[in-house]
C-alpha cells in the first residue's frame, strides 16, 4: 500500500467516523462443495462508502484500521453484523449455512474475543457452528500457547476456526497439529496459476493431501475459471468460493442464490 502519510491520516480520520455515520457494509461471496455445488456457505466481506473517498477497497482501509486500532470497534460491529443476517437467514428457513467472519490479529489478540463472539451468538440467537472465524496464518506464530487456549476456548464456544491464505506465512507445520482447526483457505495467489505453473499446482496438491491426512477440509480461494477449477477437482480439494461462481454480493444480491441453495455457475460447468 503506497498511501502517502497525509492519505493515511486522512483516510484513517475517514474511517473514525464511518460507524458512526453508517458508511460500512457487510457483502457475503459463496462457497460451494465442488462434488454437489451446493452452497455450503458465504464469508462476510468488509465494504466502506464514504462520500468523499468513494468505495474505499479493504485491501486499503484494512491496513490503517489495523494499525489504528479502529479494526477492534470495526471488527466488532462486523461480527454482530454477520451475526444478524445469519439470525434472519435462519428465519428466512436457510439453516444449514456457515457465515464466515475475517478476524483481525489485533482483535484477536488485544480483545476478549471469546467474550464478544459468545455474546454476538447469544444476542442473535444463532447455532454456534454456523459462525466460522477466518484467522490469518501469521497469528498462529506468535506466543503459540495464548492462541492456542484462545482458540480451544473458541472452538469450546462451538463455532469452527479457518486458518485464511493459507500457505502465505512462514510458519511451522507443527501448529496445525496442535490448534483446533477445522478447515484451510488455500491463498489466491496459488490457486491464479494452478493450470499452468507447475510449482503452484505441486503446493495446492500439497494442501489438499494435507488436508485429508489432518482430516480438515479445504477450501480454494479466488477461483476465476473452468480451468482452475477442473484442477481442484481433480486433486480432490473440497471446496472452492471466487469470481467463477460470484462476487462478493449486499444481502439483497445474494438472497436469490441462498434460496435456491445452488450455485449456477458451478452446475452450469459441472464435470
Ligand atoms: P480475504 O479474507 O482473503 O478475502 C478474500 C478476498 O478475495 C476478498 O477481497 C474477495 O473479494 C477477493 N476475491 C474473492 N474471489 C476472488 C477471485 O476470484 N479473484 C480475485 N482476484 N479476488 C477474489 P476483499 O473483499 O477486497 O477483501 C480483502 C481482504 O480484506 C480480505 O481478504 C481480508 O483479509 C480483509 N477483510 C475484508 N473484510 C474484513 C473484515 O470484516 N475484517 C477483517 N479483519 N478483515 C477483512
Ligand atoms: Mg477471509
Ligand atoms: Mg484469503
Amino acid at each position: 500500500m503506497n498511501l502517502s502519510a497525509i492519505d493515511r491520516l486522512r483516510m484513517e480520520n475517514a474511517l473514525r467516523q464511518a460507524l458512526e455515520f453508517g458508511e460500512l457494509s457487510l457483502h457475503y461471496q459463496p462457497q460451494v462443495e465442488l462434488a454437489t455445488t451446493r452452497l455450503l456457505g458465504v464469508e462476510a466481506l468488509l465494504r466502506w462508502n464514504n462520500p468523499v473517498l468513494g468505495n474505499v477497497s479493504p485491501a486499503r482501509f484494512i491496513p490503517v484500521a489495523e494499525e489504528s486500532g479502529l479494526i477492534v470497534p470495526i471488527g466488532e460491529w462486523v461480527l454482530g453484523e454477520a451475526c444478524a443476517q445469519a439470525r434472519r437467514w435462519r428465519d428466512e428457513g436457510i439453516d444449514t449455512l456457515t457465515v464466515a467472519v475475517n478476524i483481525s490479529a489485533l482483535q484477536f489478540r488485544r480483545t476478549d474475543i471469546v467474550g464478544k463472539v459468545r455474546a454476538a451468538l447469544d444476542r442473535h440467537a444463532i447455532p454456534p457452528g454456523m459462525l466460522e472465524l477466518e484467522l490469518t496464518e501469521s497469528l498462529l506464530m506468535h506466543n503459540a500457547e495464548d492462541v492456542l487456549r484462545t482458540m480451544n476456548d473458541l472452538k469450546a464456544l462451538g463455532v469452527k476456526l479457518s486458518i485464511d491464505d493459507f500457505g502465505t506465512g512462514y510458519s511451522s507445520l507443527s501448529y496445525l497439529k496442535r490448534f483446533p482447526v477445522d478447515r484451510l483457505k488455500i491463498d489466491r495467489s496459488f490457486v491464479h496459476d494452478v493450470a499452468d505453473d507447475p510449482d503452484d499446482a505441486a503446493i495446492v496438491r500439497a494442501i489438499v493431501q494435507l488436508g485429508r491426512s489432518l482430516k480438515l477440509d479445504v477450501i480454494a480461494e479466488g477461483v476465476e475459471t473452468q480451468s482452475q477449477l477442473d484442477f481442484l477437482r481433480t486433486e480432490g480439494c473440497h471446496s472452492a468460493q471466487g469470481f467463477y461462481f460470484a462476487r462478493p454480493m449486499s444481502v439483497t444480491e445474494i438472497s436469490t442464490l441462498l434460496q435456491a441453495g445452488i450455485v449456477a455457475g458451478g452446475t452450469q460447468h459441472a464435470a
